[in-house]
């Protein structure tokens, strides 16, 4: 399987090689030439697999055999071992046909665990095998970082560099990256936002002269193939659960990177039966927008109660825009080049497409804080905010309750006290046993001011020999 660039004018790479790389060289996205297919007999027969039996049967076509069935099957057992429940990620009922995906049972207690365990794997399986040492440079809004740190923690050939907004993240999400004390992990608390720290970050991948010679840098962030790839497994997992492939079954996704609803959108092309999948934003709705109104245009990011979900632009949004203008790199290239004004226009078979695919909707703080007491009220199940937004955006867009809606839940509400007090449930959820003590654990970071000199020097000074 060749992996080819969003904007058609980079090397085609194979698996291993997109693994280990971010940016294409174009500036564009990687994504696989072709999609593998399931027909409906092929889908049906894995009802009943584990989750990592399913995770093989949808990763391996993408790896193709570049690493062999025995090692990626094991790589892909070691990354579902960490997590605490037996279904991995297990559905809980909230409504008449409304699901709610649990992808919190991670040892970070985010959907990122998922992509993270099975990259830090195999980053350390492709680079023992190669006998080299990567720099992991990755920017955070809260949760990737720590899934990263904990997925990269234990491989000795990675350094693992993470950037988060001063002060803009929660006190868990914190303190879960900073208080692992790993001589190859550095936290650096920028003072600027997520925007700017994911900013800093690409224009490190497009130059990387001030690393030591022989190293590169690694992606953690969704612009890693790898990531997207092993999110479709539990669109997979939880259709089989809900009568799939007999049966349609829609998806309602909390969205910032737009990572986790592409998984979806390749799912739904793979062959599972989608009916709806709904883009669920808070109030930084550049994608409502640009689904219902065709307005992709930049606006002063704002910080609210789903910190994870306060991105303004969307990275992977660019590899949907390949699928919408079928595949065509310079159209690409060119939508890009024009959305540096700020701005951004579908021409209109592009647009109708994305409308045809997803429904959108946004919610602000103060409607995501009623739905987490209105759903805690009627079922005592408490939601997370981003999770909570998710809800909300499928009860108002639903078009049919004989389709299973599944809200994916992607963190646990315990990483943000702050926003389920002010939704009015006075017990603060507990964190889960394996991370009770967190609050007394030794903390490690450093503050670097927004200046992308000083930042790469700090990285160039604490890269391990
Ligand atoms: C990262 C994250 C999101 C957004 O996922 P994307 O793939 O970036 O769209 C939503 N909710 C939580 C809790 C997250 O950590």
């Amino acid at each position: 399987m060749k992996y080819i660039s969003t904007r058609g004018d980079a090397p085609a790479l194979n698996f291993e090689d997109v693994v280990l790389t971010g940016l294409a060289t174009d500036g564009g996205l990687y994504v696989p030439e072709s999609l593998p297919t399931f027909t409906p007999e092929q889908i049906a027969s894995w009802k009943g697999l584990s989750y990592s039996d399913l995770a093989f049967k949808i990763i391996a076509p993408f790896v193709d055999g570049e690493i062999p069935d025995a090692d990626l099957k094991a790589i892909i057992d070691k990354s579902y071992k960490k997590f605490r429940h037996p279904a991995i990620a297990p559905l809980v009922q909230t409504g008449h046909n409304e699901w709610i995906l649990e992808l919190f049972q991670g040892p970070t207690l985010a959907f990122k665990d998922f992509a993270l365990q099975f990259l830090g794997n195999t980053f350390d399986y492709i680079l023992k095998k190669r006998d080299q040492k990567v720099v992991v440079m990755g920017a955070t809004s809260g949760d990737t970082g720590s899934a990263a740190i904990e997925g990269c923690r234990d491989c000795d050939n990675i350094d693992i560099f993470i950037l988060h907004p001063n002060k803009r993240v929660s006190d868990v999400q914190r303190k879960q990256m900073t208080t692992v004390i790993n001589k190859n992990v550095h936290n650096i608390a920028l003072e600027a936002n997520f925007d700017d720290c994911q900013n800093m970050v690409k224009a490190s991948f497009n130059d990387q002269s001030f690393l030591p010679e022989g190293r590169q840098l690694a992606a953690v962030n969704s612009i890693n193939w790898a990531r997207i790839m092993a999110q479709i497994v539990y669109y997979f997992y939880a259709g089989l659960a809900l009568g799939a492939p007999s049966n349609k079954v829609s998806f309602s996704v909390p969205t910032g990177n737009f990572g986790d609803i592409f998984a979806g959108y390749l799912a739904k092309q793979m062959g599972l039966p989608i009916d709806q999948l709904v883009i669920a934003t808070n109030s930084n709705d550049i994608l409502h927008r640009c689904i219902s109104d065709n307005d992709h245009t930049k606006k002063p990011l704002l910080h609210s109660l789903s910190p994870s979900m306060d991105i303004m632009v969307s990275s992977n949004f660019e590899r949907m825009l390949f699928e919408l203008y079928d595949r065509n790199g310079g159209a690409i290239k060119q939508l890009m080049d024009d959305f540096k004004s700020g701005v951004m226009t579908l021409e209109q078979g592009p647009l109708a497409k994305a409308q045809a695919l997803f429904s959108s909707y946004k919610l602000d703080d103060q409607e995501m804080l009623d739905v987490i007491s209105d759903v805690f009220n009627k079922t005592e199940y408490l939601l997370d905010p981003h999770t909570a937004i998710g809800v909300q955006a499928a009860r108002k867009t639903r078009r049919s309750q004989d389709v299973p809606m599944v809200c994916l839940a992607t963190a646990h509400p315990a990483k943000f006290p702050e926003a389920i007090q002010k939704a009015g449930q006075s017990e603060e959820p507990a964190l889960p046993n394996h991370m009770s003590d967190l609050f007394d654990r030794e903390e490690q970071y450093d503050v670097l001011d927004n200046d992308i000199q000083a930042v790469q020097a700090f990285i160039a000074g604490n890269i391990s020999a």
